[in-house]
C-alpha cells in the first residue's frame, strides 16, 4: 500500500465543460515530469468566474465526462470534492481540505499560462499561494501567461495542444469534427444527455 500520508499530489482544478485532451495531456506530463503520485481533476462545483459570464453544464454532468475523460489514464482521478462541498468553488478552501485530509502531503497546484496570469485575483489567493507548490504549463497559442508579480512557480513543458473547451463547445453545437481532441468516453456522455446542442 502506498503510504498516503507522504503522498505528492496534484490538483489540477477546472470547470471542464467539457475536459479535453489538452487537461490530459497537461496532467499527465506534470504527473511524469514531477514524479507526483497523482493527478485529481477537481470539478468546480460553481465556477464562480465564469458563471455569471455563461450557462455551465451541471456540476454532475461534468464529472461524469471527467471520469470518462480519465478512464484511461494511470494517475488521474476525477475528483467531486468541490462539488461534496457545494456552493461557490474556492482552491484555497479544496487545497486546506486536502492538507487536513492527508497529513504530510506535499500539494502542487496545476494551472494552465492563462489561469496562472490571473491567480492574484482568486479569492484568498495567499492562502493558494502558500499551501502548494504553484506549477504553470504553457498553453498552446497562449505563451507567455505567467503567475503575478513575486509568486513562486515551477514551469513544465508539456505538449502544446491548441484546445479548448469554448472552442469544443462551438464544435459540438455546430457538428464539427471533435473526435481528434476529446476522449471518446466524454463525447458518449455528451451524445447521451445532448449537450452543448445550442452555439456559446
Ligand atoms: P474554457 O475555454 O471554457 O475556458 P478551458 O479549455 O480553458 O475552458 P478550463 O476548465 O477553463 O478549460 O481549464 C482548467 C485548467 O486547465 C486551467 O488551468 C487551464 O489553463 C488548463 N488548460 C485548459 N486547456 C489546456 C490546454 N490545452 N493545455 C494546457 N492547460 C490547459
Ligand atoms: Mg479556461
Amino acid at each position: 500500500m502506498p503510504d498516503e500520508a507522504a503522498a505528492r499530489l496534484g490538483v489540477l482544478g477546472g470547470t471542464f465543460d467539457p475536459p479535453h485532451l489538452g487537461h490530459l495531456a497537461a496532467a499527465l506530463e506534470v504527473r511524469a515530469k514531477l514524479g507526483l503520485d497523482e493527478v485529481l481533476m477537481v470539478v468546480a462545483n460553481d465556477p464562480w468566474q465564469k458563471s455569471p459570464l455563461r450557462p455551465v453544464t451541471p456540476a454532475e454532468l461534468r464529472l461524469a465526462m471527467v471520469e470518462a475523460a480519465v478512464a484511461g489514464c494511470r494517475g488521474l482521478t476525477a475528483s467531486s470534492i468541490e462539488i461534496d462541498r457545494g456552493g461557490e468553488s474556492l482552491t484555497a478552501d479544496t487545497l486546506a481540505r486536502l492538507r487536513a485530509d492527508r497529513p504530510g502531503v506535499e500539494l502542487f497546484l496545476v494551472v494552465g499560462s492563462d489561469a496562472a496570469e490571473g491567480l492574484d485575483g482568486w479569492k484568498r489567493c495567499e492562502e493558494v499561494r502558500a499551501l502548494a507548490t504553484t506549477v504553470v504549463v504553457d498553453r498552446g497559442g497562449r505563451e507567455g501567461g505567467r503567475p503575478p508579480g513575486d509568486w513562486p512557480a515551477v514551469v513544465v513543458e508539456a505538449p502544446r495542444l491548441e484546445i479548448s473547451s469554448r472552442d469544443l463547445r462551438a464544435r459540438f453545437a455546430e457538428g464539427r469534427p471533435v473526435a481528434a481532441l476529446v476522449p471518446p468516453g466524454v463525447i458518449e456522455v455528451v451524445s447521451a444527455h445532448g449537450l452543448y446542442r445550442s452555439s456559446p
